[in-house]
């Protein structure tokens, strides 16, 4: 089998230069292209370079459509508006588009879920096989334990992240909500400041730090009376969350249209 030809859009950010990396190095797989924004500064520049990786022969490009026609799958961790676009035209050109950006809207998703009708597009707030593992353990304990337990996310990031909480923070509450049979929604307590009165029973509370370098740390307590259950993960390096859309991309390939998350990537989808 010939090898997928993938395109890393937003490639001159921390994760796009991460994504180009683990491209070079697994197997299967080869960049075809490489784009950022029309105006960023990277333009022009050897994609392999920015990446550290040595010279590869492909150009930073804004040219979308281009890029898109020749390539099997698009790798996206970059920003809601430009994701939702990457979307429509991943669609347009029947190609799979892996989503790993976070703070997507509820409108940014419904549009994301109409591209979907026309191609592959796994989504996930996290790609790393280590907090999908999690997220199962999280819905299973949250099954088990009666509401008597309060669930509460603790998560820390470098201070350079925008959104809050950690698009994994969600997915760990919607996996806990799950396991409840509720909706998070309904039952997210994401700020407290001030006169808050004391915890609604039932609620998945979050709390958000930031600051330094840290990758991403999260953790999810089960608190009850007399006794506490926590399940954490620690994400030391960004090449976990390259390595696993590279993954997602790979298992795209021939599957029918529709939305995926890593849960059906690695098979451990309840
Ligand atoms: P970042 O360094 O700010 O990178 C984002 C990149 O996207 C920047 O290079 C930005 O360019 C570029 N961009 C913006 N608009 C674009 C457009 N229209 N076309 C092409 N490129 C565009 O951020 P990051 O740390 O890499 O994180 C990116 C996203 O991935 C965030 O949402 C983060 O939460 C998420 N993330 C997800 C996972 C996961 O496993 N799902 C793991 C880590 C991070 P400019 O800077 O020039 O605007």
């Amino acid at each position: 089998m010939s090898d997928l030809r993938l395109v890393v859009v937003g490639a001159g950010g921390r994760m796009g230069r991460m994504l180009m990396r683990a491209v070079t190095e697994a197997s299967g797989v080869t960049l075809s292209a490489a784009l950022e924004r029309p105006g960023a500064p990277v333009l022009g520049e050897d994609a392999g370079l920015l990446a550290g990786v040595g010279a590869l022969g492909v150009s930073i490009t804004d040219d979308v459509d281009a890029a898109f026609a020749g390539a099997d799958g698009v790798l996206d961790f970059t920003v809601p508006k430009a994701t939702v676009a990457f979307a429509q035209a991943a669609a347009r050109a029947g190609i799979t588009h892996v989503i790993g950006t976070t703070g997507l809207s509820d409108e940014d998703n419904a549009l994301i879920d109409d591209a979907a009708r026309q191609t592959v597009i796994v989504r996930s707030g996290n790609m790393s096989l280590g907090v999908n593992l999690l997220a199962a353990l999280v819905r299973r304990a949250a099954s088990t334990l009666d509401m008597e337990f309060d669930i509460e996310i603790v998560e820390m990031h470098h201070k350079h992240k925008v959104d809050a909480p950690s698009g994994t923070a969600l997915l760990l509450g919607e996996a806990a909500a799950a396991g409840r049979g509720i909706y998070l929604k309904d039952h997210a307590q994401k700020v407290r400041d001030g006169h808050t009165g004391p915890r609604r029973a039932g609620d998945i509370g979050f709390a958000t730090l930031r600051g330094g370098s840290v990758v991403g740390d999260h953790t999810v307590i089960f608190a009850g009376a007399g006794e506490r259950i926590e399940l954490s993960h620690k994400a030391e390096d960004r090449g976990i969350f390259a390595r696993g859309a590279v993954r997602a991309a790979l298992w795209g390939r021939g599957r029918a249209p529709g939305l995926y998350s890593m849960a059906d990537v690695l098979g451990i989808r309840d």
